[in-house]
């Protein structure tokens, strides 16, 4: 088909970017082969190994400015490993939410120093980033978090429980969402960053058991009276995180729109090569109409999707998309991907349902989707907010 024969949009249309997504790939090839990525799974962790490994492959920090150790791209070249990970089935490796999510907030929100201290550990591999939003109470509504960060001589200490965070056992640098004045609501609230080796009363909690993305060390965060210089302040002023968190909305959304659209493609095309070799009834699957007519408007809706998705990319990449119109892309493309990995699954009859068919995985993997980066609901109501 198919879904991966879509045109690329032009501004994707560079040798450069081209010869990056080889040479990523080959890397995924060689460092992340099947058996690997099955054991990182099966230990529902990617090995810390590999992200040292990511880092010397340039993987790390590509859209990071030179000057700070980074590949001095920009957000397509985060878009190619992006897209390469989830073809070659690199799943758990937080690439996405630690190149298109945390080191933004450290590039577009750091001072000059912090930029110099943080930036190049983060893009050689030694510092893995993680951000801690939720809580056991408290998720969609994150002006309402209990976590403080209180004035404590020259520094913060900070307190409070955090749960559902990615890379939670393997971060090394964690980026807290606290109050550091409890009384203001939303403007009362600071991002602070943790280098979890160089602090006391860190500890990391449960690695959550998770019906998909088996390889994520999702856990929970425990902070008691940890004590972090004010220079971990991101930023210089206090009561900015929520505005930090909020300016980087559109691009962290449309992060998870993209990787929900390159697993809308990969399952598209791993289930029309299944229905056209599987026989039933003297022919093969494919050749009933119900499957060829579900795959063709699962193929026109997924086209439709790209190019929104497309138009949201080129937005960005001219300092246009807002969180409205990003927020539409992550609605309407997880919800797209929940539709089309069902569908799939079931042309693949009862191998469909075992976990060693691909299909049965991105089944269970699609499903956070709808809900983390901001659970749908209030990406609806955001929307719903400019009718
Ligand atoms: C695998 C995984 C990885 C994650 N990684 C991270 C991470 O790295 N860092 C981090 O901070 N968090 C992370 N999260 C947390 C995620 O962002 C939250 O789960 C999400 O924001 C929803 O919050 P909640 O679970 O507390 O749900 P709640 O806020 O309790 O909401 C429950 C449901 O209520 C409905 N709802 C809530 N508010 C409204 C509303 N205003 N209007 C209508 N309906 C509403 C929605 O259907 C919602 O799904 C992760 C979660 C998962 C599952």
């Amino acid at each position: 088909m198919p879904a991966h024969d879509f045109p690329q949009p032009a501004f994707m249309a560079d040798e450069e970017l081209r010869i990056l997504s080889d040479s990523v790939g080959k890397f995924f090839d060689d460092h992340a082969p099947p058996e690997r990525t099955a054991k990182w799974r099966e230990d529902g962790m990617v090995e810390r190994a590999f992200w040292t490994e990511a880092g010397q492959g340039g993987i790390l920090g590509v859209s990071v400015p030179e000057v700070y150790g980074g590949g001095g791209g920009d957000f397509r070249h985060d878009l190619v490993i992006f897209e390469q990970a989830g073809r070659k089935d690199v799943s758990g490796f937080g690439a996405s939410l630690h190149n298109g999510i945390i080191v933004p907030y450290i590039v577009a929100h750091g001072t000059e120093e912090q930029k110099h201290r943080w930036l190049p550990g983060l893009c050689n591999g030694e510092l893995i980033s993680a951000v801690c939003m939720s809580e056991p109470g408290v998720g969609s509504d994150l002006q309402n978090i209990r976590t403080t960060a209180l004035r404590d001589g020259n520094g913060y200490r900070i307190n409070g429980a955090k749960t559902f965070i990615s890379s939670g056992q393997l971060g090394n640098l964690v980026v807290v969402v606290a109050k550091t004045d409890p009384t203001m609501g939303a403007k009362g609230v600071s991002l602070l960053v943790v280098e979890t080796d160089k602090v006391e009363g860190f500890r990391r909690g449960r690695k959550l058991d998770k019906i998909g993305q088996d390889a994520a060390d999702t856990s929970e965060l425990f902070f008691d009276d940890v004590w972090v210089p004010t220079e971990n302040l991101l930023g210089l002023d206090e009561g900015q995180g929520f505005r930090q968190l909020m300016t980087e909305l559109p691009r962290e959304r449309l992060v998870i729109a993209f990787q929900s659209m390159v697993e809308i493609e990969k399952a598209l095309e791993i289930t029309v090569a299944y229905v056209k070799e599987r026989k039933a009834f003297g022919k093969t699957v494919f050749d009933f109409q119900n499957t060829q007519f579900k795959l063709a408007d699962l193929k026109t809706e997924a086209m439709a999707a790209k190019t929104f998705v497309n138009y949201c990319v080129d937005q960005l990449l001219n300092g246009k998309l807002d969180t409205p119109t990003a927020s539409m892309a992550k609605l309407l493309v997880t919800e797209l991907q929940g539709k089309v990995v069902d569908q799939c699954l079931q042309f693949h009859g009862g191998y469909g349902y075992m976990n060693e068919y691909p299909i049965a995985r991105m089944y269970r993997d699609a499903r956070v989707s709808r809900i983390y980066g901001g659970a749908n609901e209030i990406m609806r109501m955001l929307i719903a907010r400019t009718l």
